[in-house]
């Protein structure tokens, strides 16, 4: 039995080819997909099968990551760059969001209905993993591109479903505020590699060879991504 992982547009999935297999099988299980195919199947006729059962796989993907997002408002935590900060929620007369060592400390106004807690508790923790990856990415961006001798034109954070950041040929680089909840290693690695797309537009082996030359953790990161994306949601 062999695996192998293929990237597609918006998910990537590995292929499992088995001798005792008669028929291909699609399976999701824990937010991933897996491909159970016979030996001799095409892997041209899996990427085909894939691409025709798309929207039934990103629906059951969604599915599948929804019943493995932890709690962390019921936890009572949240990680930020690979430390777990303790989630502490308050009332007052005004919303704010506070760190104090290891405490995030939110509140929420008095005149928030308490229909509407989680939801706003949410709304304010996002708007401050937006802030701290402002000011984060513009650290390590910085830091990158002077050892890589590369120039990005400026940065946008965003909150997208599918990507972890982009590099357009205007230069600008944008990146996922999501990330921030992932150990700040693999952060790291998304700076690299949308960095090096200022060199190689492309996903070519030279834009992989320059990618590992700055960050030979790429791989680990990558595979770490794929595991545990569930994860970095609010
Ligand atoms: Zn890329």
């Amino acid at each position: 039995m062999s695996a192998l992982v293929v990237e597609s547009e918006s998910f990537s999935y590995s292929v499992h080819y088995s001798a005792r297999r008669r028929s291909v099988a699609l399976q999701i299980k824990q937010g991933q997909l897996t491909v159970r195919a016979p030996l001799g199947y095409g892997l041209a006729d899996v990427k085909t099968l894939v691409e025709q059962k798309q929207l039934w796989i990103l629906k059951h993907l969604q599915q599948s990551a929804a019943q493995l997002k932890p709690d962390w408002l019921a936890l009572q935590q949240v990680p930020l760059l690979g430390t777990m900060l303790t989630l502490e929620l308050r009332r007052a007369v005004k919303s704010s969001v506070d760190l104090c060592n290891d405490r995030l400390v939110v509140t929420v106004s008095c005149r928030t209905q308490a229909s509407d807690y989680n939801n706003r508790v949410q709304a304010l923790l996002q708007q401050w993993y937006k802030t701290q990856a402002v000011n984060w990415f513009t650290e390590r961006v910085g830091y990158w591109q002077n050892r890589m001798q590369l120039k990005a034109a400026d940065l946008v954070i965003g909150n997208w479903r599918t990507k972890w950041g982009y590099c357009k040929n205007t230069a600008q680089l944008g990146f996922n505020w999501r990330l921030l909840m992932a150990p700040a290693w693999v952060a790291d690695y998304v700076v690299v590699h949308e960095l090096a797309h200022l060199k190689h537009l492309n996903h070519s082996p030279r834009f992989w060879q320059l990618v590992a030359e700055h960050y030979p953790q790429a791989e680990q990161a990558k595979i770490w991504l794929r595991q545990h994306q569930y994860e970095l949601e609010l």
